[in-house]
């Protein structure tokens, strides 16, 4: 390969980890799910150690990922905290064991414990004379956050020990499963987000600045390691175990010592299928070498103990039974089958529903109601169904002829999969469409979630984008699960929505072609909603970008009386439009079309402002007025019509080259 791609593409993943480190340690809110990334972290690891001399200072699969958030004090570890290296299959496990034996030397004796791996996170606590001193998290093994006031709210770790010993004790804090679907009812409840797995809880829930927050989640801990200070006679990690039991920890209780690689690879098996029956997540199983002088005989990575290897799990994959197939109505109107299913656990959380995307995806997969599905879960934490098993009495599933909310007549577009409800005073059409405008993406009303959204349109007091602004304190009070303090901050997020900009607002009113990046052509292209109202569609369609299917949309949507009401309403309610914040850097992109496509270092968001700022427009589709495609990994189709129309195509370098 090209050696200008592959430090592009070393680039680009060590920003990708960078971005998923930083939702996933600081945010505690995962963008992708444990096996997408652990993938992308192996393509980096293969090539940063193929290609050692690239910006070598920038290297990160060689240190422990994990960031110290300011609003805590730091603690510097006394001894350092180390991650964990992984071996993905039984292959690689039966290797690593082999590397162990044969650095030990064939000679020695050496004995392995087995033990779960728990999925939460790693804290250290400091014992002086048997009494708490301090408890921190690992943040980057040199520098955790002290959260001793936090921990102390555990049942499970003891303020005095049984013992009185200087001692360090390693161990996770975890949240049982059975907790975590609690809090995320509250969540929902409170309109907040949930927690994506018990992991991100437990470590969302540990890090509060009040720990009365954290006293109130039932986080618990196991001890799995201690280094001992004060002199006490373990030669092994089996002993080591048990002392933490005697001195008051919790220790897990399926752990096993293990002579040969036979008893090592059966605990694995075991625990493979055994682990879905546990009130707590673990993704694997933690292999260690038993005798404690082996520790410093094999020694560390920069990461990680060659002493000791996680197993991890396959991505989980689970049967279940179709029940039944529910009907998603879009904001466009079309319809999407959704997989009702037997309740299963799967990598964490319940999972219920399954997004088959379209009819013919029901037919590819031949599935019939009351059949056995495999689901896994996709790269995007979204349960899929893979698999099915035809049952005996499985009934057919017959496509509706009728919208199956309006029982309008559907409508399937030429070269298109989607079935469409054609009439556009659906109720559920509606409610999407209503769900969309309160959304982040539209008006970004806080709080507006969609099951509020549902019930006051279902109350009568939104019917219309408008309805939003006429919204009182006591109609919020109206809905069962709206209190005082939730109706207050309703209100506020209202109105405080109401200064937005031409651009999101074009987005929120879902016209038809016009998602946010035509808003954003077209809010730069008028300054104001008048003139936009007054805009002929031929005007509209020699803006670039904007073709004839969106102009006439856009055209149409204007000149509907009760478009129009709506639109004079919410202005009269107060709704203002900051001018763009695009300040003009240069003129340097002026008159130049780009389409970007494919992963990008950063959000997409960020090269389209630095195209506008430089006086460039940005457009969704390639065609033969693009002058450039900027292109990161993974390109889609419009790669290939850029090749076919000679279009200009753009890495990061040249895009930064060409701003330079
Ligand atoms: P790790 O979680 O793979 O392994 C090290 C950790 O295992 C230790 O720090 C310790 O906390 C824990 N552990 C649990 N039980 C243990 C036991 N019995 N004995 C010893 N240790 C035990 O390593 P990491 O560096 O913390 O995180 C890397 C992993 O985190 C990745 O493999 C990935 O799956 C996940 N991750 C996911 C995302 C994402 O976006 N989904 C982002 C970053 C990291």
């Amino acid at each position: 390969m090209d050696l200008n791609k592959v430090y592009h593409k070393i680039d680009n993943l060590r920003n990708q980890i960078k971005k998923y480190n930083e939702a996933y340690y600081e945010k505690d809110a995962p963008l992708i799910d444990d096996a997408a990334f652990d993938r992308i972290y192996r393509e980096l690891k293969e090539l940063e150690e193929k290609y050692p001399e690239y910006k070598k200072e920038e290297k990160i699969t060689d240190k422990v990922s994990g960031k110290s958030s300011k609003k805590f004090s730091e603690h510097q570890h006394k001894y350092r905290l180390y991650s964990l290296d992984n071996s993905n299959n039984i292959d690689e496990l039966c290797k690593w064991i082999e590397k162990v034996k044969k650095d030990l030397g064939e000679k020695s004796k050496v004995s392995f414990v087995c033990e779960l791996k728990i999925d939460g996170l790693a804290c250290a606590l400091t014992y002086k004379n048997g009494v708490l001193e301090t408890g921190a998290t690992r943040g980057d093994g040199f520098i955790g956050e002290n959260i001793t006031k936090n921990l102390l709210t555990l049942n499970d770790i003891p303020q005095k020990l049984s013992k009185q010993l200087d001692i360090d004790v390693r161990g996770e804090v975890y949240m049982p499963v059975s907790s975590f679907e609690k809090l995320n009812e509250i969540q929902a409840l409170n309109n907040e987000k949930p927690f994506a797995n018990p992991r991100n809880a437990a470590s969302g829930s540990l890090r509060q600045l009040d720990y009365e927050i954290t006293k109130k989640r039932n986080l618990k801990f196991f001890a799995y390691a201690a280094i001992f200070e004060s002199k006490v006679s373990i030669k092994t990690h089996f002993e080591t175990m048990k002392l933490l039991k005697e001195l008051g920890f919790d220790v897990n209780q399926n752990i096993k010592l293990c002579h040969n690689v036979d008893e090592i690879i059966e605990f694995c098996k075991y625990w493979e299928n055994e682990r879905f029956k546990l009130d707590y997540a673990t993704d694997g199983i933690v292999v260690k070498v038993n005798e404690l002088n082996y520790e410093d005989e094999l020694g560390y990575t920069s990461r990680a103990p060659k002493w000791a290897t996680a197993y991890k799990f396959p991505p989980e994959e689970v049967w279940t039974q179709l029940l039944d197939i529910e009907y998603n109505i879009g904001k466009t109107g079309a319809i999407t089958p959704v997989a009702v299913m037997k309740p299963v656990s799967l990598g964490g959380t319940i999972v219920k529903r399954a997004s088959l995307h379209n009819f013919d995806e029901i037919k590819r997969l031949d599935l019939s109601l009351g059949d056995k599905v495999l689901i896994k879960k996709a790269a995007e934490i979204i349960p899929k169904v893979i698999k099915v098993d035809h049952t005996k009495d499985a009934i057919p599933i017959e496509l509706p002829q009728k919208c199956p909310d309006c029982s309008s007549n559907l409508f399937k577009p030429p070269n298109e999969v989607n079935f469409y409800c054609i009439n556009v005073f659906c109720p559920s059409q509606i409610v999407s469409k209503l769900e969309f405008f309160a959304s982040k993406s539209g008006m970004d009303i806080d709080g507006m979630g969609s099951q509020i959204v549902n019930k006051l349109y279902n109350l009568g007091l939104v019917k219309t984008y408008d309805d939003f602004y006429k919204l009182k304190y006591d109609d919020l009070l109206k809905l069962d699960l709206v209190k005082e303090k939730t109706a207050t901050n309703l209100l506020n997020a209202i109105n405080k929505s109401k200064n937005t900009t031409l651009a999101k607002f074009l987005t929120a009113l879902s016209i038809k072609h016009v998602g946010k990046e035509t808003a954003s052509i077209i809010a730069s292209e008028f300054k104001t909603i008048d003139e936009i109202i007054k805009t002929s569609y031929i005007d509209f369609a020699k803006i670039p970008g904007i073709g004839e299917k969106i102009a006439k949309s856009l055209y149409d949507w204007f000149n509907d009386d009760i478009n129009l009401t709506i639109v004079k309403n919410m202005i009269q309610y107060g709704v203002t439009f900051e001018e763009s914040k695009i300040t003009n850097v240069s003129k340097k992109l002026e008159n130049k079309t780009f389409v970007i496509t494919g992963t990008l270092s950063q959000k997409r968001s960020f090269y389209e402002e630095k195209i506008k700022e430089n006086g460039g427009k940005v457009v969704s589709q390639v065609s033969k007025n693009t002058t450039y495609l900027l292109c990161g990994d993974n390109p889609g189709s419009k790669y290939d019509k850029a090749l076919n129309l000679h279009v200009i195509i753009l890495n990061e370098d040249d895009f930064k080259k060409l701003l330079e």
